[in-house]
């Protein structure tokens, strides 16, 4: 009976594919690795997931493998572990889970190590050998030594060891002797030092904990290291990380997409003497490929990306961060496979058996709950760490002061005494552009995107009218096209308020950091500099400016307009906005002087920033809970989200309300919502609804899921949309 191979390919169909062994071949075939199939008419690369001993299908009509690629899986059984638990949770086929989990190299055919030249003893090369031949050529016989184990030995060992033994390789290979062959690249030695400067002494709090997960280094345990901006979690990781290094292990570093901030690498490099394999969203697939590698290898001791890095194959993992844990990129939201990093690292750290670290200053409410239930362990660092204190939030009523350009009289005053008393001084605004609408005063017509429910936003230097949703891009007109009176701009974007601020204080320099402004790598770090050095003395920016930066002269931040994120329908923007405002004002007074930060508002009596600004964070985060209770929205319920979109918003419904036929009688606890269109209904030409499905406990909804999603499948008008399923949704629409 020949063995059956069951392999995943990257397909939407929720199944393996059976195989027989490769009719002709040598390498040893184990789980985890890839294989080139025969699938219809094409040929595919796949990976095998089991072995069996018998199939559905009869064996006569199997066909074999065609290619085993890789004689170590890519994919070793601690991740395929972890991908088969998260497909089953995200209800996600296999095939793709996995395949998101390998750089696209490595799909598409690439060699799982790096390959240089080496040499081997032939058969007759080892007789004569063994016969102590040949007798008058010292290096000759001195190579045939160093392979007389009849294993093959890369030229980098050979100089090593050999000196000069080209030559004698020429004169061996010559007579047959020696063969010339790719081996796999030798893993880099284990570096003599792990350290290449020691930390600061820690404080007290940041002692208890690294003292805390250190206790734990051997067996699963999931902590969160709650920390005020600057209160020194960096600093916590780092000692985690040398203890981790120090037992000869390796450590998994996840940050979000923008909080890759060269400043976090550089303190690694600083620290650490050891290689460092960094995997984020900006490399190129052979960059991609090679930071894979010396993670599989084994070489690189830590691995820090971003979101997909979860997947990274760490050998000997002995600790995963995750730094800002609440940060919503964790959770990939377009494509197939929408999976929370960030729950997939603590579900890696549980089938390794090492702990995780999830770090933040605005723990997810999630995070927050399951440490409140005693899930997670709380770790507290409630100082900061340098001499600096932490800034004084104050609002500004927008309903009684007068306002030019979206700025208001108090908020000019401060930025203009923080300048002369030389501070810094950081404006957020979270709408990029010149401003959000462009306006005919005479008839009324607005910019509208033809694809989207939503209006082109101005974009002044370039000329543009853009679509922030569906990327529309056309020149700005000068005249209404339906009247032809004069057009305005009305409202502000940070190109505006950058423009503002440069007429209102011409002797300070004024820098920006959006998207528009980053289009290139290092054009961010441009802008960094010119704050570091003092050359730029107001940063404008949006969400770019919360994240990870450090700006010890930075004394003021003016938060534009905190409104947006308070009358939201998705549940979690209050949420989003609280750690918006934390996080951005702790960017103010991290060097020694205080920093003072003033939000923009026209509801100073809203419930949510009261407690904001009264209690912090923890007591927003404490309310907040106490509503999605009564609410029970999540954590207090478990949601998914069937979504799709279609050419015609009735398309788009009928799919979802026959999914929703389909589910005549859900079990007890498990409700579904909808289908409702989405709040912004067309996007890019397409018109979205979503059918929400809720339930109270976890094992209902997922039994549910289960049994359903096959049937929805199955649906004729499911054909007729682009849907996807998405567990744990981040976003409602
Ligand atoms: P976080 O990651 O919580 O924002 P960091 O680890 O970046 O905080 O620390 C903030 C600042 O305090 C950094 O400049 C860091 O070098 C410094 N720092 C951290 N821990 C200590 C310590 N124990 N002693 C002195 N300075 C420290
Ligand atoms: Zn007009
Ligand atoms: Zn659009």
């Amino acid at each position: 009976m020949p063995k059956i191979f069951r392999v995943a390919l990257d397909t939407p169909l929720r199944r393996l594919f059976d195989y027989l062994p490769p009719a002709q071949g040598t390498i040893p075939l184990s789980v985890g690795a890839r294989v080139r199939v025969p699938f219809g008419r094409q040929r595919r690369i796949g990976i095998i997931a089991a072995v069996a001993e018998t199939s559905q299908v009869p064996v006569a009509r199997l066909k074999p493998i065609l290619e085993v690629l890789d004689a170590t899986p890519v994919i070793d059984s601690g991740l395929q572990q972890l991908l088969r638990w998260g497909a089953e949770y995200y209800h996600h086929p296999l095939g793709e889970a996995v395949s998101s989990a390998l750089p696209r190299a490595l799909r598409l055919g690439a060699p799982g190590t790096a390959r240089e030249e080496g040499w081997l003893l032939t058969e007759t090369g080892a007789l004569a050998a063994a016969a102590g031949e040949p007798r008058r050529a010292p290096r000759q016989r001195a190579l045939l030594e160093s392979l007389l184990e009849r294993r093959a030995v890369s030229a980098a060992v050979l100089d090593q060891h050999l000196g000069a033994w080209r030559d004698a390789a020429r004169a061996l290979a010559a007579r047959g002797w020696i063969a010339s062959t790719e081996v796999e690249l030798e893993r880099a030695p284990a570096p003599a030092t792990v350290m290449r400067t020691t930390g600061p002494p820690l404080l007290p709090e940041q002692a208890a904990a690294v003292a805390a997960v250190a206790a734990s280094l051997d067996r699963f345990g999931a902590f969160l290291l709650h920390g005020i901006t600057g209160s020194g979690k960096t600093e916590v990781y780092l000692r985690l990380i040398e203890q981790v290094l120090l037992a000869d292990r390796r450590a998994l570093v996840l940050v979000p997409e923008i909080g890759l901030t060269p400043q976090l690498l550089e303190r690694f490099h600083a620290r650490f003497e050891v290689p460092l394999a960094v995997l984020h969203s900006g490399l190129t697939d052979h960059e991609r490929l090679t930071a894979w590698r010396d993670a599989f290898s084994g070489s690189a001791r830590i691995v820090l990306g971003t979101r997909s890095a979860v997947f990274a194959p760490v050998p000997e993992l002995g600790l995963i961060v995750v730094d800002e844990e609440h940060d919503a990129s964790f959770k990939q939201h377009e494509g197939g496979f929408r999976y929370s990093a960030r729950d997939l690292a603590v579900m890696r750290a549980r089938h390794a058996a090492v702990p995780v670290v999830l770090g933040s200053a605005t723990p997810a409410l999630e995070t927050l709950h399951n440490a409140l239930a005693g899930r997670y362990a709380r770790l507290r660092l409630e100082r900061r760490a340098a001499q600096a204190r932490p800034p004084t939030l104050k609002l500004i009523d927008l309903r009684s002061n007068a306002m030019r350009a979206g700025l208001s009289t108090p908020a000019v005053l401060a930025i203009e005494r923080h300048l002369a008393e030389d501070g810094q001084v950081l404006v957020f605004l979270n709408r990029r552009g010149y401003a959000p609408t462009l306006l005919c005063t005479a008839c009324g017509w607005i910019a509208p995107c033809r694809e989207c429910d939503a209006r082109l936003t101005v974009h002044l230097s370039s000329a543009r009218l853009r679509c922030h949703h569906c990327g529309s891009d056309l020149p700005l007109p000068v005249r209404c096209p339906q009247c032809g009176f004069a057009v305005k701009a009305v409202g502000q974007g940070t190109e505006r308020v950058e423009e503002t601020l440069g007429t209102l204080f011409p002797s300070a320099r004024v820098a920006r950091l959006d998207r528009d402004v980053v289009r290139r790598r290092g054009d961010a770090e441009g802008v960094m500099r010119r704050m570091s050095s003092g050359e730029a003395r107001i940063l404008v920016g949006t969400q770019m400016v919360t994240k990870g930066h450090d700006f010890p002269n930075v004394t003021l931040v003016v938060v534009l307009n905190a409104d947006q994120g308070l009358f939201s329908t998705d549940f979690r923007a209050p949420e989003r906005l609280a750690q918006t405002i934390v996080q951005v004002a702790g960017r103010a007074g991290r060097g020694s002087r205080a920093g003072e930060v003033l939000i923009q508002t026209e509801f100073p009596d809203h419930p949510l920033l009261k407690h904001l600004l009264a209690e912090g964070y923890e007591g927003f985060a404490r309310a907040a809970l106490e509503e999605r209770a009564q609410a029970a929205w999540p954590p207090f319920s478990r949601l998914a989200a069937l979504r799709d979109s279609a050419r015609t918003p009735e398309v788009a419904l009928a799919f979802l309300t026959q999914a929703r036929r389909l589910a005549r009688a859900p079990p007890a606890g498990v409700r579904l919502l909808g289908p409702v269109p989405a709040a912004m209904a067309k996007r890019a030409g397409r018109y979205h609804a979503q059918l929400l499905i809720e339930s109270r406990e976890r094992r209902p909804l997922h039994a549910f899921l289960e049994e359903w999603l096959p049937q929805v499948e199955q649906l004729r008008s499911a054909r007729a949309v682009r849907w996807s399923l998405d567990v744990d949704p981040m976003e409602l629409f």
